[in-house]
């Protein structure tokens, strides 16, 4: 039953219990949530999203491979049967720890316990004129941007007679030779081999470049050098143009600079060439470490406060092991998510925190276009076609329901035996923030 709760402006049911507020329903906020199903809390669950993301295969609906509803899910489905949870779809704008308040922009809400799991965002490193000009790889919208990017450049491309043009229109450049680049390059690269002669015939294959630029001098650099080097020969091998130790300092909607003095002329920017956290304003500068992560201790308090945590990509345990916190990854995520609401019920009952955080680390994994992949788990390794089977069981076992997993399995199968994208559809057109140098059709 909905009372007006005394401790929030936001309608919430009235509650003798202690309130759990979760900032942010991406993997370490959903985790933790799971744990604390039937707790004596009430958990309260804002996210500006009514949706959880897959983020490993946003590349996919990018590339026109997969629809959107396959890799996101709604958060009240989620937790439809939890009877401790309120979920309020709300973006937070402010945390106010002096008086145990959040701001959002549906009014605030006090909590006894604050978990800030909201994820990273896009680094641009300063780069406004990039910025402006690009797109990133962060969440669905970002997806379906650059999906309908591509085949409105592809439209404009067929029906402009000026060579130059057509050209600028067919180059593609991706910033980041980490996993997401790769994935997309990889994708993109398909998509040209595939399908461009049999949706434009207007556009010979050759035409279209794929450019991927990488500031050090191996792709996947999280990775062993034999997955580098695996990945640059098959992307290669896709006539993928990587240019490695190159930096890019700016992008006009028409013009890429790069570090080396040369440009490229090219109408899509894509960049994925870092992430910082994304926590919301009111946590004192003291709180942050580098890449705006807020810094806690191996329970994930936030230092300086004992019932505010900070789990996932925002948050960095920095320790001997860890200088920078652990990598941003959902593994992490995951099991700082379990691992803190198992401590959390602890504390409710007994006043103590028990278990320290220690990572358990599961592998890599990245896919290089169609039916291959890297993969190292432990000191296991493997490149090629079992690696891209590996990569599709971890990932098809990961997306969260039923429903969506069928969905990718079924896409999975027909693409794996034939190459064939319904999707390449322009549902909205997408227009960069500066608008300037955008050429419509
Ligand atoms: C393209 C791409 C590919 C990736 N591939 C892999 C991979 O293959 N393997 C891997 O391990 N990791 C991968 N990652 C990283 C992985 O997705 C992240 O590490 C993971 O999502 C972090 O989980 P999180 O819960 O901390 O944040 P997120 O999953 O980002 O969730 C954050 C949530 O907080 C919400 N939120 C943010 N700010 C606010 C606010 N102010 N108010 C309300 N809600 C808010 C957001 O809506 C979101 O739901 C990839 C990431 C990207 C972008």
């Amino acid at each position: 039953m909905l009372n007006q709760c005394p401790h929030s402006t936001v309608c919430l049911p009235a509650t003798e219990l202690p309130r759990v507020v979760v900032i942010g329903a991406g993997f370490a906020g959903i985790h933790f949530i799971k744990k604390l199903r039937g707790q004596p809390v009430q958990v309260v669950l804002l996210d500006k999203n009514n949706f959880h993301q897959f983020q490993p295969l946003l590349y996919q609906v990018a590339i026109a491979g997969l629809e959107p509803d396959s890799i996101v899910s709604p958060i009240r489905k989620l937790f439809q049967d939890y009877e401790n949870l309120v979920y309020r779809m709300a973006e937070v704008e402010r945390i106010e720890p002096e008086t145990h308040r959040i701001f959002t922009n549906i009014g605030w809400v006090s909590y006894d316990y604050l978990v800030i799991a909201t994820g990273s965002t896009t680094n641009f490193y300063g780069l406004h004129q990039v910025e402006e000009n690009s797109a990133g790889l962060k969440d669905i919208r970002d997806a379906l941007d650059i999906r309908s990017w591509v085949l409105q450049n592809l439209e404009a491309a067929a029906i402009t007679c000026d060579q130059q043009g057509k050209d600028a229109l067919t180059n593609f450049v991706i910033v980041g030779g980490g996993p997401a680049g790769v994935e997309l390059a990889g994708a993109l690269a398909e998509f040209k081999r595939y399908l461009l002669h049999k949706d434009y015939p207007e556009i010979a294959t050759d035409w279209m470049k794929i450019y991927l630029v990488e500031a050090v001098d191996r792709l996947l650099p999280m990775m062993s050098s034999g997955a580098s080097a695996h990945a640059l020969k098959v992307l290669k091998k896709l006539s993928v143009e990587v240019q490695l130790n190159t930096a890019v300092k700016g992008y006009d909607g028409t013009t890429v600079t790069l570090g080396n003095g040369e440009d490229i002329q090219a109408k899509m920017l894509v960049w994925t060439a870092g992430v910082k956290g994304d926590a919301p304003k009111g946590m004192p500068e003291g709180a942050f470490v580098k890449g705006n992560r807020l810094k806690v201790d191996n329970y994930n308090r936030v230092v300086g406060y004992a019932n505010i945590f900070a789990i996932g990509d925002v948050a960095a345990m920095v320790s001997e092991e860890t200088p920078k916190g652990h990598p941003m990854l959902a593994q992490v995520a995951i099991q700082q998510g379990n691992l803190l609401a198992e401590n959390l019920q602890q504390h409710v009952r007994t006043g103590v925190f028990e278990k320290t955080f220690s990572y358990r680390d599961k592998g890599s994994m990245a896919t290089i276009g169609k039916r291959n992949a890297v993969a190292e788990i432990g000191k296991s390794r493997w490149k090629g076609w079992f690696a891209w089977l590996l990569w599709s069981t971890v990932h098809l076992f990961s997306i969260a329901g039923f429903r969506n997993k069928l969905m990718v399995g079924i896409n999975w199968m027909l693409r794996y035996l034939k190459y064939e994208k319904a999707n390449r559809l322009i549902i909205r057109k997408f227009k960069p923030i500066s608008n300037k140098s955008f050429q419509s059709f």
